[in-house]
Formats: C-alpha cells, sequence, structure tokens
C-alpha cells in the first residue's frame, strides 16, 4: 500500500499548498468554523492544521487513513457527481504516504480523543489516547522525506509559503463565516475573523486584499432576474498604469478563472473608462445552481453557463455602471 499511496500522492500532492488545500477542506467538510493552520519552513518541515468541526470517531480513524476510504460518497449518484475530482477518498492516504502525518481527533460523543499514525511498507496504523478538545487536527512533518525526487522540486521557503498564503486568501475570501488563522514560523500571518457585517467584511477584504484595496474598492451589488453580483472592485488608473493584481471571481461560492467573467469586466472597462486594462476585483455571482455546470473542469476552475448571455450581459451592465459612477475621480 506504501507505493500505490505514493504513487497517488504524486497525483494529489505536488508541494506544501496541495496538501493545505486538502486538509483544510477536510475542514470545511466537517462544518469547522475555526481552522488554524500552522507552518514551519513553508510546509516543508510542518503543516499542522487544526479545526473545530465534527471530529472523527476511534473507529473511524484507522478507516480515514486507509485508501478510498471517504465517509462522503453514499450513493453511486453521488459517485458520478464528484467523479471528475479524481482522488476522492485518497487525500489523507496519500499525505500520509509522503510524510510523517498524525491525525488526532475528538467527536463530540466521545470523552477523550484518539491519534493514528500510519507507518512502514504496509502502512500500518497505529492508534494511541490523546489530549484534543473536540474537532481534528492534522500534523504533517517532513513532507516527502521518503520521496527525494519530490522534495528537489520544493521552492524555496518563501515561494512555497506564498502559494499557502494564496490558497488561504482565496479560502478565506469564500467563507466568511469561517475564521481562519495562518502562522508560519511562529508567528501569526494572517487573521480572517468571521465576519457578517459590512464593516468586519470590509476589514476581511483588507486583511486578503491588502489596505488600499479595501479604501479604493467601490462595492457592488445589484440583483436581476435570479442573478445577484456582489463585491468589491478597483477600477484601473485612467493614466494607464494597472490595479493591482487581485482578481477573484466566486460562482456560488466557488473560485473560478472564467473567460465569460473575463471578459464581461474588461468590456465593462472599456466601454466605462475607455482602457483596456483590468480592475482589481474580488467579485460574487449567486445564481440558480441549475443554471450552471461547476464541474466543467475542477483544475482550471472554469464553469459553463446555460444561459451564457444573459449572466455575460448581467455583468458588462452592473458593472458598467459601477465604473462610470466612478469616472471623475478615476480621471484625475
Ligand atoms: P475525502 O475528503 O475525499 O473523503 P480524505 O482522505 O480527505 O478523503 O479524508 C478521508 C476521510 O477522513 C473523510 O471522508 C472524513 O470522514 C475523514 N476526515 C478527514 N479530515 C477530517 C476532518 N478535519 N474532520 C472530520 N473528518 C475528517
Ligand atoms: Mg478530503
Amino acid at each position: 500500500p506504501l507505493l500505490a499511496n505514493q504513487i497517488a500522492a504524486g497525483e494529489v500532492v505536488e508541494r506544501p499548498a496541495s496538501v493545505v488545500k486538502e486538509l483544510v477542506e477536510n475542514c470545511l467538510d466537517a462544518g469547522a468554523d475555526r481552522i488554524d493552520i500552522e507552518v514551519e519552513k513553508g510546509g516543508a518541515k510542518l503543516i499542522r492544521i487544526r479545526d473545530n468541526g465534527v471530529g472523527i470517531p476511534k473507529d473511524e480513524l484507522i478507516l480515514a487513513l486507509s485508501r478510498h476510504a471517504t465517509s462522503k460518497v453514499a450513493t453511486l449518484a453521488d459517485l458520478e457527481g464528484i467523479a471528475s475530482l479524481g482522488f476522492r477518498g485518497e487525500a489523507l492516504a496519500s499525505i500520509s504516504s509522503v510524510s510523517r502525518l498524525t491525525l488526532t481527533s475528538r467527536p463530540a460523543t466521545q470523552p477523550e480523543a484518539w491519534q493514528a499514525q500510519a507507518e512502514g511498507r504496509d502502512m500500518a496504523v497505529t492508534v494511541r489516547p490523546a489530549a484534543h478538545p473536540v474537532g481534528t487536527t492534522v500534523e504533517v512533518l517532513d513532507l516527502f522525506f521518503n520521496t527525494p525526487a519530490r522534495r528537489k522540486f520544493l521552492r524555496s521557503e518563501k515561494t512555497e509559503f506564498a502559494h499557502i498564503d494564496e490558497l488561504i486568501r482565496r479560502l478565506a475570501l469564500s467563507r466568511f463565516d469561517v475564521t481562519f488563522v495562518l502562522r508560519h514560523n511562529g508567528k501569526p500571518v494572517r487573521q480572517y475573523r468571521a465576519a457578517s457585517d459590512p464593516a468586519a467584511c470590509n476589514r476581511r477584504v483588507g486583511v486578503a486584499c491588502g489596505e488600499r484595496f479595501i479604501q479604493q474598492a467601490l462595492t457592488v451589488r445589484s440583483e436581476h432576474q435570479g442573478l445577484l453580483l456582489h463585491g468589491w472592485l478597483v477600477p484601473p488608473k485612467a493614466d494607464g498604469s494597472p490595479a493591482p493584481e487581485l482578481q477573484y471571481s466566486y460562482v456560488n461560492g466557488r473560485m473560478m478563472r472564467d473567460k465569460l467573467i473575463n471578459h464581461a469586466i474588461r468590456q465593462a472597462c472599456v466601454e466605462a473608462l475607455g482602457v483596456e486594462l483590468a480592475p482589481a476585483y474580488v467579485l460574487y455571482l449567486e445564481l440558480d445552481p441549475r443554471q450552471v455546470d461547476v464541474n466543467v473542469h475542477p483544475a482550471k476552475h472554469e464553469v459553463r453557463f446555460h444561459e451564457a448571455r444573459l449572466v455575460h450581459d448581467f455583468l458588462l451592465q452592473v458593472l458598467r455602471e459601477a465604473l462610470r459612477s466612478v469616472r471623475p475621480g478615476v480621471a484625475e
């Protein structure tokens, strides 16, 4: 199983940030509203992720570290729905095969916590008692210690951490109801506090995108025929200097890089400001999930809108109006 898991790891685990992605997604799946991410040496030395989610019962810990063990696919229909994501139920087993991984957890129904670890060629799982509040901690030490070829491909500590920082930024911008705390080498780097009111949301976007972004941003909010667009937008400067390279769009809560959305945004700038440059933005499009296919290509973050024309024109119109309203300020 070690080799099989390591081969599977080749698909899932490219670098520390991919480990963090899988683990944090598990925390979100577990219903956590606070996730602490601790990283040392860009994640190569340590990745420790703690959540306050539902936890894993003792008798499921071993299963959680086994390949193809997922508690999330109940029916064949479910499986078909997520088939294109590949590697489902393999993340923990894969990561565990290329690191020293411990999984510690306590569900609310259990008075004590347990810790599991898979070791050796057979990846035998041992379980021992541990101290832990309700929730789960996954600790990943020495990533790729036993796959030196992969370890060699790790970039500098700074670069690897930048990937992690960017990943958490994207997640934090997609889930305002969850607190994310990110530490590197013992120092707090980002604290995204859960936010519900507008002021708190602005502060959080300031943490993600910088104070300058949020100070210059106009807020957008518009609804039409079941389409809702909301978020923040910083127009490009009329003198041609580009807005900061912050461009995040979410469709029904999922981060997307979509041609249609990008086109509508650029077109709005051309029509409202006469510049070819794209603005910086954090934008959320919400629509009936039946109007959009999001599994077209999970890795590319592309979507397909059933009524592409309608969506495009809605975005164009809302953003054009928003940008026109700031035109005098931009022209200075
Ligand atoms: P998948 O997420 O595709 O099910 P993983 O290998 O990522 O596969 O996780 C295996 C299983 O371990 C999950 O299905 C879930 O039951 C359990 N699990 C992993 N992480 C957590 C967590 N943070 N909280 C609760 N359960 C978890
Ligand atoms: Mg998972």
